[in-house]
């Protein structure tokens, strides 16, 4: 199994009424959890690393911990930039062995951001690799933790989801695999209870001709992943949940731990925690058995 286009894989949770998860993991212990749990529900799974995550953890670092996990992984697997902004970031990538990108355009006006996103298109083609691409904008408010620069009142702000129409022109001009598409989610946090515009995700789903991403997918609930997934979401995004559920867990066990705690205790606690987590998230995308 191991490596897999991810265009490919979400042609299959397309058909198949399902959503491949899509974890940022910024380093070993996370990539390790990831893993463990797409094995253990044989799951399709997708490893990513963001730009704005960069300063954390370079890319050069954690290129060849993702794609030796992805080569000796026992399901399909895809590594993916995730939130490509600059041409850098998106050629790097391709040139260390990630097999797919997100190139984020949606700051840029419609004709720039076609423009832009049909140039990555271009070279990845030729190396084999998948493109997602968004329209619209789905928003990064300041207080909601996922290190945005928007008013926190933009959440409110409908003009930004993707039109239906639009989205069909953007796909056929740009030759994308995927399409992220704006609908009510967030980036981080939500700060106030989300309202998906499901109709608008459905009429996206079947003009778009291309699988839809969703991103923003830390505090949805169960149901709201369940319709997203019905009304054509092939993949999620999720990080914000898992990094702070973890980082909650472990305060607890320090809490009740009177012990000493050695660090390759408390490592191998977080990477139980990261698969846990990532096992319960499969479960709900129904990516679980799909491998
Ligand atoms: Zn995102």
């Amino acid at each position: 199994m191991s490596k897999v286009s991810m265009g490919e894989m979400l042609r299959d949770a397309s058909r198949r009424g399902y959503a491949v998860p899509c974890f940022n993991a910024i380093n070993l212990d996370m990539v390790r959890g990831i893993i463990e749990a797409a094995e253990d529900e044989q799951s399709p799974v997708i490893l990513c690393h963001a730009e704005i995550h960069f300063k954390y953890t370079p890319l050069e670092q954690i290129a060849p911990i993702m794609v030796e996990a992805m080569n000796r992984a026992k399901v399909p697997v895809s590594i993916l930039l995730d939130h490509g902004k600059s041409f850098s970031a998106v050629t790097n990538a391709m040139h260390l062995g990630f097999n797919a990108i997100m190139f984020d355009g949606s700051e840029y006006e419609y004709e720039e951001n076609v423009r832009r996103t049909a140039e990555v298109v271009k070279i990845a083609k030729t190396l084999g690799v998948s493109v997602e691409g968004e329209l619209g904008y789905v928003t990064r408010p300041k207080s909601g933790g996922a290190e945005g620069e928007d008013d926190d009142s933009i959440i409110d702000d409908t003009s930004l989801y993707t039109d239906p129409e639009q989205a069909r022109e953007f796909v056929e001009r740009t030759g994308i695999d995927a399409l992220a598409a704006a609908f009510g989610t967030v980036h981080g946090v939500y700060l106030k209870k989300p309202v998906l515009d499901l109709i608008r995700l459905e009429r996206i789903r079947n003009t778009a001709g291309v699988p839809i991403v969703m991103h923003g997918g830390s505090g949805l609930s169960e149901e709201d992943f369940h319709k997203s997934i019905d009304h054509g979401a092939s993949k999620i995004n999720y990080y914000t949940g898992m990094a702070l559920k973890v980082v909650d867990r472990a305060k607890e066990r320090f809490i009740q731990s009177e012990e000493k705690t050695f660090y390759h205790e408390f490592m191998m606690n977080v990477i139980q925690d990261f698969k846990e987590d990532a096992q319960h998230i499969m479960r709900t995308f129904r990516s679980s058995n799909k491998a």
